[in-house]
C-alpha cells in the first residue's frame, strides 16, 4: 500500500482523524465523540459498527481504538509517513507549520495561556501519537500561522504599549488554515497565481471569520486575541463594547460570567433564543418567527460591514469568497449579506447563487457586478496533510 499520511485534529470533548494517500486524496475519516463523559462515541465514516470505546474514554483511549479501527478495518497497512496535527495558537513563534520536537512542544505549551481549552487537549494529541508512532515525523499546522503577516496597524489594539510587549495582547486571528487554502484555491479557479491574487475570505461556520488576503498574504482579519472578535457566530457574540464588562459587574454578572456568556450563550443563540444552528434558524424564520429573523439581519449585516472594512487592506480585489458550513451553503445568507454591497457595485445572480455555485466553478456574481463573488468549499485537513507530507520530506 502507499505511504499514508494521518491528520489530527483534537478538540475539547472531540477528536477528528483523517487518512489521506500519497496523491493527497482522502481515504478514510473517523470522529469521537463526548470524550470524558459517561456517553463517549466514536465511528468511521461510511461505517455503521461503531467503534469501542470505554465510558469516559481519555482522548488517549480514543486515538488509540480510533489507530486500531483503522488497522482492523483494512484502512491503514502499516504506519503513516508523516502525521499533521492542527493546533490552534501558535503566537508569534510560528510563521509556518513546524516539525514537531522538545523545542516546538515547548512553544505550544506557552502559547497555552492564549488558547487555554485548545492547546493543551492539542498536545495531549501529540504525545499520544508520539507514544503510538515515535519514529513518525509529526508536523504541527496552526490556526494562527497565516496570519502572522499582519501589520502593525491591524494587529494593535489602541491599548497601553506595554500590554502588547509584555502580555503578548494583540490580534492574532484564526481560522488561518481555511483562508490559506482560500486564497489558494481562488487563484486557481481565477487563471491567477496566489501571489497575485487578491481576496477577501469569509469562513461562516459555527465559528466565524473574516480575512482580507492582499496579494496571498493575510493583511487583516476579524478575530483577535482569542477566537470571540468580529463577526457574529452559533454562539459567539463577536464585537461587543468593552465597556459591557463594567456594565454587566454593576449587575452582579462578574467578568468569567460575562466571558462565558459572550462564548457560550450569545450570537446566533443568544438573539434567537431557539438554536445556533443556521440551517435551523431559517426554517424557523420561515415560519414566523421573529427572533430567528433578527438573528439572520444581525449576523449578514455585521457580515457586510466587515466585507467593506476589509477592503482598506487590499491593493486590489479579485474575489469576495463564502466558506464554511453556512458560506457554502447557504444561498439566503450570501444574498441578503451581498445585498448590502449593492453601493460597491457587488451583486449575485440568484440561480448560480442557489445552486451554491456547484455549477460554475464556484461563481456566483452577476456578470455585471464589480467584482466576482465565489463559494469554495473549505478543506483544513487537506493543507495540514500537505504541510505534514511536505515538512516530513525535508526532515
Ligand atoms: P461548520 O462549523 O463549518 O460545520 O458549519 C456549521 C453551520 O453551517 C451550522 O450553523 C449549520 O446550520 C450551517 N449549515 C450547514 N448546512 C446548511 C444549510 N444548508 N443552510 C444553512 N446553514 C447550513
Amino acid at each position: 500500500m502507499d505511504e499514508t499520511i494521518l491528520v489530527v485534529n483534537c478538540g475539547s470533548s472531540s477528536i477528528k482523524l483523517a487518512l489521506f494517500d500519497s496523491n493527497h486524496e482522502k481515504q478514510a475519516s473517523a470522529l469521537a465523540e463526548r470524550l470524558n463523559n459517561p456517553d463517549s462515541i466514536a465511528k468511521i465514516s461510511g461505517d455503521s459498527v461503531p467503534v469501542a470505546l470505554p465510558a469516559n474514554a481519555s482522548h488517549d483511549h480514543a486515538l488509540q481504538a480510533l489507530v486500531n479501527a483503522f488497522y482492523d478495518r483494512n484502512l491503514m497497512s502499516r504506519e503513516p509517513a508523516s502525521i499533521g496535527h492542527r493546533v490552534v495558537h501558535g503566537g508569534e513563534a510560528f510563521r509556518e507549520a513546524a516539525l514537531i520536537d522538545k523545542k516546538t512542544i515547548t512553544a505550544i505549551e506557552d502559547c497555552a495561556s492564549l488558547a487555554p481549552l485548545h492547546n493543551p487537549v492539542n498536545l495531549i494529541g501529540i504525545n499520544a501519537m508520539q507514544r503510538l508512532f515515535p519514529d513518525v515525523p509529526q508536523v504541527a499546522v496552526f490556526d494562527t500561522a497565516f496570519h502572522q503577516s499582519l501589520p502593525k496597524r491591524a494587529f494593535l489594539y489602541a491599548l497601553p504599549e506595554h500590554y502588547y510587549r509584555e502580555w503578548g495582547i494583540r490580534r492574532y486571528g484564526f481560522h488561518g488554515t481555511s483562508h490559506q487554502f482560500m486564497a489558494h484555491e481562488a487563484s486557481r479557479r481565477l487563471g491567477k497565481t496566489p501571489a497575485t491574487t487578491s481576496i477577501i475570505s469569509a469562513h461562516l461556520g459555527n465559528g466565524c471569520s473574516m480575512t482580507a488576503i492582499d496579494n496571498g498574504i493575510s493583511k487583516d482579519t476579524s478575530m483577535g486575541l482569542t477566537p470571540l472578535e468580529g463577526l457574529v457566530m452559533g454562539t459567539r457574540s463577536g464585537d461587543v463594547d468593552p465597556g459591557l464588562f463594567d456594565y454587566l459587574a454593576g449587575r452582579g454578572i462578574s467578568a468569567s460570567e460575562a466571558h462565558r456568556v459572550l462564548n457560550q450563550d450569545s450570537g446566533l443563540l443568544g438573539l434567537s433564543g431557539q438554536t445556533n444552528d443556521m440551517r435551523s434558524l431559517c426554517e424557523l424564520a420561515d415560519h414566523g418567527h421573529e427572533p430567528s429573523q433578527l438573528a439572520i439581519d444581525v449576523f449578514c449585516f455585521r457580515l457586510a460591514k466587515y466585507f467593506g472594512a476589509m477592503m482598506v487592506s487590499l491593493s486590489h480585489l479579485d474575489a469576495l469568497v463564502f466558506t464554511g458550513g453556512i458560506g457554502e451553503n447557504s444561498a439566503r445568507v450570501r444574498a441578503q449579506t451581498i445585498e448590502h454591497l449593492k453601493l460597491l457595485g457587488i451583486t449575485l445572480d440568484p440561480d448560480l447563487n442557489n445552486h451554491h455555485g456547484q455549477y460554475s466553478e464556484g461563481h456566483i456574481g452577476d456578470a455585471d457586478s464589480r467584482f466576482p463573488v465565489l463559494v469554495i468549499p473549505t478543506n483544513e485537513e487537506l493543507v495540514i496533510a500537505r504541510e505534514a507530507s511536505r515538512l516530513a520530506k525535508l526532515n
